[in-house]
């Protein structure tokens, strides 16, 4: 019989999540039998965990429990571990196995989205969950990597995590004056988001030899991007990540191979 992939979002606030009708969707294009449902902590009981979810063979997990989900787990896969951070679970008969897609993903949404940009030097602007995944991906790409964030506890925290497994990771003071020998950077801080306008630095300081990506994609074009685009750089949206995290994630608990491009196409129409 074909093997029945019953899949679920963990997280709270997640209503509007495009995870869904992106996964689903793929999953009937790959012809797998595949379903993708939402548990909201927020409907649930404090005590519960991932094994109280029946019949779930796999699970992605978003905000706030990344972190918290880890002693639930009972392995994590070494990217996951060095991340400290899970956003999907495969179910393996009682066995829980935490994996991490968001950097995974967004390395891939780069390559898909600016084949070729260089990966000399590049500033992660926000130590956060999406900035700590990108750095890291950044960083195992062979980046030099300089990461910015006024909340210096996070900032510190991220910095000794990346050191202790890669050669060239600073802090970052002042992201206009670092980007005078940087190739790329990217805004991993929710500015640019609906409801949180403005941009995490002066586009001013951009020049066309830049290239410039996002992890929002809430709008998709940021005023960050129109500005890069504007400044003549290569700009990558925030929905490459988006796309290509959930296609890792399906591919890890499928082992199908998505289609970035027909995931994106389908992005485009939700
Ligand atoms: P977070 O709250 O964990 O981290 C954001 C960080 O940005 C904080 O540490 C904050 O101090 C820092 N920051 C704020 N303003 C700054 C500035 N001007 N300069 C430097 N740092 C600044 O948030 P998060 O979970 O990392 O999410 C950030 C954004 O990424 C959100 O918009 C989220 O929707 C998006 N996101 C996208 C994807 C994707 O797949 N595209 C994945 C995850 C998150």
């Amino acid at each position: 019989a074909p093997v029945r992939h019953r899949v679920a979002l963990v997280g709270a606030a997640i209503g509007g999540s495009l995870s869904p009708a992106l996964h689903e969707r793929e999953a009937a294009a790959l012809g797998l039998d595949y379903t993708y449902t939402l548990l909201d902590l927020e409907t649930l009981p404090p005590e519960w965990t991932l094994r109280d979810a029946v019949g779930i063979t796999g699970f992605n997990v978003t905000h706030p429990a990344k972190q918290a989900v880890i002693p639930q787990l009972d392995d994590l896969s070494p990217d996951a571990r060095a991340l400290g951070a899970v956003n999907t679970v495969t179910v393996d008969g009682s066995r829980l196995i935490g994996h991490n897609t968001d950097h995974s993903g967004f390395l891939a949404g780069l390559r898909h989205g600016l084949p070729g940009a260089r990966l000399g030097r590049v500033i992660v602007v926000g130590a956060g969950g999406a900035g700590s995944a990108v750095a890291y991906a950044l960083a195992g790409a062979g980046a030099a990597v300089g990461i910015a964030d006024p909340d210096h506890d996070r900032l510190d925290a991220l910095l000794a995590r990346l050191r202790g497994r890669f050669r060239d990771i600073s802090a970052v003071d002042h992201v206009e004056d670092a980007l005078s020998d940087a190739d790329g950077i990217v805004n991993a801080t929710p500015i640019g988001m609906t409801g949180h306008p403005g941009m995490p630095f002066d586009p001013g300081a951009l020049s066309s030899r830049h290239w410039v990506a996002e992890v929002v994609y809430r709008p998709l074009a940021t005023q960050l991007l129109l500005a890069a685009r504007t400044a003549g750089c290569r700009a990558l949206d925030g929905g490459a990540m988006l796309v290509a995290q959930a296609a890792e994630t399906l591919s890890v608990l499928t082992g199908a191979t998505p289609d970035l491009g027909r995931m994106r196409a389908h992005l485009g129409e939700l």
